[in-house]
């Protein structure tokens, strides 16, 4: 992907989970010339290793600043991911699985805006995939557009006149492009982590949904996943 001149010195900040899909949506947002504020949300989400993943990921993609911002939704619970419900297995993941977690994706992108408009960038960009994906809600393109429609009358900056946007880059790709995107744009993905419920050591599970979406993105791509093959 070429640079587009045009964004350059144009601020924006990138949802980074530590995760194969928010890596790649960085990478995206860089080569396409914006200055990358990285913002991680520490949700007290049961991988805790999936923070380390995003500041090696911020760090080896140089982004401008990195905010591990605290917002512990366990006080809420009622996911797999923040409470003490068990993480299911690929196979009896159906529906809207257990490790949704309640309106997870709009409060992670209001504080995306928040800091995009006290930073004067007017571009947010996160990595949900309505492709190969758990069936979330909150990753579906109507989401991703209302939110949008939402940033611009909820804002100083939106109804002022500058608009905001919502980019989702990934939405329409099957894991497999995305990987091959990344590839292209240099993401390193020995550093991401995917798993739901990593092992004590950080090394993914290998049967969450999450795993086995990532193992089906490499596998399709025809390339090795070098988290898992890591020694
Ligand atoms: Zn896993």
């Amino acid at each position: 992907m070429k640079k587009r001149q045009t964004n350059k010195e144009q601020k924006a900040v990138i949802l980074l989970s530590g995760g194969m899909d928010s890596a790649t949506t960085l990478a995206v947002a860089g080569a396409e010339g914006f200055e990358c504020h990285a913002l991680t949300i520490d949700y007290g989400q049961r991988a805790r290793a999936e923070l380390k993943a995003a500041r090696r990921t911020a760090a080896a993609r140089k982004v401008k600043r990195h905010v591990v911002l605290k917002v512990d939704l366990r006080a809420f619970g009622g996911s797999a991911l923040t409470d003490n419900i068990e993480v299911p297995s690929a196979e009896e993941s159906s529906g809207i699985p257990a490790t949704y977690v309640p309106a997870r994706n709009t409060v992670l992108l209001s504080l995306a805006l928040s800091w995009a408009e006290a930073l004067g960038a007017y571009d947010v960009f996160i990595g949900v995939n309505a492709i190969d994906y758990s069936g979330y809600p909150d990753c579906r393109p109507e989401f991703v557009m209302e939110f949008e429609k939402l940033a611009n009358v909820a804002t100083r900056e939106g109804v002022s006149g500058r608009k905001f946007r919502i980019h989702a880059p990934l939405l329409r790709l099957t894991k497999s492009e995305i990987v091959r995107l990344g590839v292209s744009l240099g993401v390193d993905y020995a550093l991401t982590l995917s798993c739901y419920n990593p092992k004590l050591d950080g090394r993914p599970c290998g049967r969450c949904a999450s795993c086995a979406l990532r193992e089906k993105g490499f596998s399709e791509a025809g390339t090795d996943d070098p988290l898992t093959k890591r020694k």
